[in-house]
């Protein structure tokens, strides 16, 4: 148990100006996203982009005020962008952040988004593995199961949830704000996708995909959720390290394809999740072994069963294989994924095995989530 807690992290930050040496972080509504993880402190402090470079010192007094905290033994401050209209992408964008005044965070661990059980990460080392047809077909699998979910695309870059489920339009706002998420085959669905035009060129710089993502959690009427699950940008760099940080994840499932090329990249997407410490839920071979649509004949055309040995030896669960299927890609492409257009379908039978199995994990058996740790170097 720490000595300290948020409220004493706010107090001292409360004694440090704002940006333009009038009022203080605090009360001006710039400070969030506070974790406290046993001595270690992590914060935000909402900037203008434009500042970034020029308010280091803010940063840097911020970070020294809270390490004067007693029982505080390291701090991590960011400073984070609000976007600012104008740019094409930003004027279509949802309204900034809410700063302070968010929802309770749990003792030690970032804040959890409100009426939402648990949010679970698909991701996947690399593009082109299915990792978002995985994504959309388990949501849908979870919700054959009983379960109230959301599908969160944070693929910023690349969205294609919308696509998936055959969805367009605009979300309509609640109350000025808070957005409504769009709907599809009984589940709620929100993507940058829904935001911004298709060919609106989509060059955002880190801060602005950090705000774009923590608007998609907080400022859309998810509430109430049994799962909300996480469909993340392919790959293992700096981007995905900091989605995984930002969100307060249950745990990750990783999707990848026999191939060695692959695995290795799930390998590192193992480690990008372990070293934020989110539990890795398990790994799902996806394109596992192709069944000739003709003469039935199974074909295991990339290696099949390399995921499983590679799961075994590395520790962490298998959660099961997807075949390559012609109707699984031929779904998707219309925008009714499989589990939604043949729900009584051998795939759907699967799907929904590794829903249950994932379902299983992140009640840990005990039905509560231990709160994610951050570590900070
Ligand atoms: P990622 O999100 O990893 O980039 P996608 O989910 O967009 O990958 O899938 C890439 C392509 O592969 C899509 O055309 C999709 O329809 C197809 N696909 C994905 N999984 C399967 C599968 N199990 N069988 C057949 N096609 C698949």
């Amino acid at each position: 148990m720490a000595s300290f807690d948020r409220e004493s992290i706010l107090s001292r930050l409360s004694n440090v100006p704002g940006p333009d040496g009038a009022g203080d972080l605090v009360s001006l509504g710039l400070v969030s996203d506070i974790l406290i993880n046993g001595g270690k402190v992590m914060f935000s402090i909402t900037v203008d982009a434009a500042r970034a470079r020029e308010l280091e010192p803010l940063r840097e007094q911020a970070a020294a005020a809270v390490r004067a905290v007693p029982g505080v033994e390291s701090v991590l401050v960011i400073l984070t962008a609000e976007k600012k209209g104008g740019s094409a992408s930003a004027a279509a964008a949802p309204p900034p952040p809410r700063s302070t005044a968010r929802p309770a965070a749990s003792a030690s661990g970032k804040p959890g988004v409100p009426g939402v059980e648990a949010i679970i990460a698909v991701a996947s080392g690399k593009g082109g593995v299915g990792k978002s047809t995985t994504a959309v077909n388990l949501a849908l699998a979870l919700a054959a199961n009983g379960l109230k979910v959301g599908l969160l695309d944070a693929d910023i870059y690349g969205p294609s949830v919308p696509r998936l489920l055959g969805l367009s339009g605009k979300p309509q706002t609640v109350d000025g704000r808070t957005l409504k998420p769009m709907e599809a085959y009984g589940i709620k669905a929100m993507s940058m996708g829904f935001l911004v035009e298709e060919e609106t060129p989509m060059i955002w710089r880190g801060p602005m995909v950090m705000s774009a993502l923590t608007q998609m959690l907080r400022e859309v009427a998810w509430a109430p959720l049994d799962v909300l699950v996480v469909d993340m940008p392919p790959g293992t760099g700096d981007a995905q390290l900091t989605m995984a940080q930002q969100v307060p994840l249950a745990g990750a499932v990783i999707v990848s394809t026999p191939q060695d090329l692959a695995l290795i990249d799930a390998r590192k997407g193992l480690a990008m999740f372990r070293k934020v410490d989110v539990p890795i839920l398990g790994i799902v071979e996806n394109m596992s072994y192709f069944v000739c649509p003709h003469c039935g004949t199974r074909s295991d055309i990339f290696g099949h069963g390399g995921a499983r040995h590679e799961a075994e030896r590395l520790g962490v669960s298998f959660l099961g294989e997807i075949p390559l299927e012609l109707a699984i890609r031929e779904t998707s492409d219309a925008g009714t994924p499989i589990v939604a257009a043949d729900p009584n379908g051998p795939h759907t039978a699967t799907y929904r095995a590794i829903a249950t199995r994932i379902a299983a994990a992140i009640s840990g058996g005990t039905g509560v989530r231990p709160p994610p740790r951050i570590v900070i170097e």
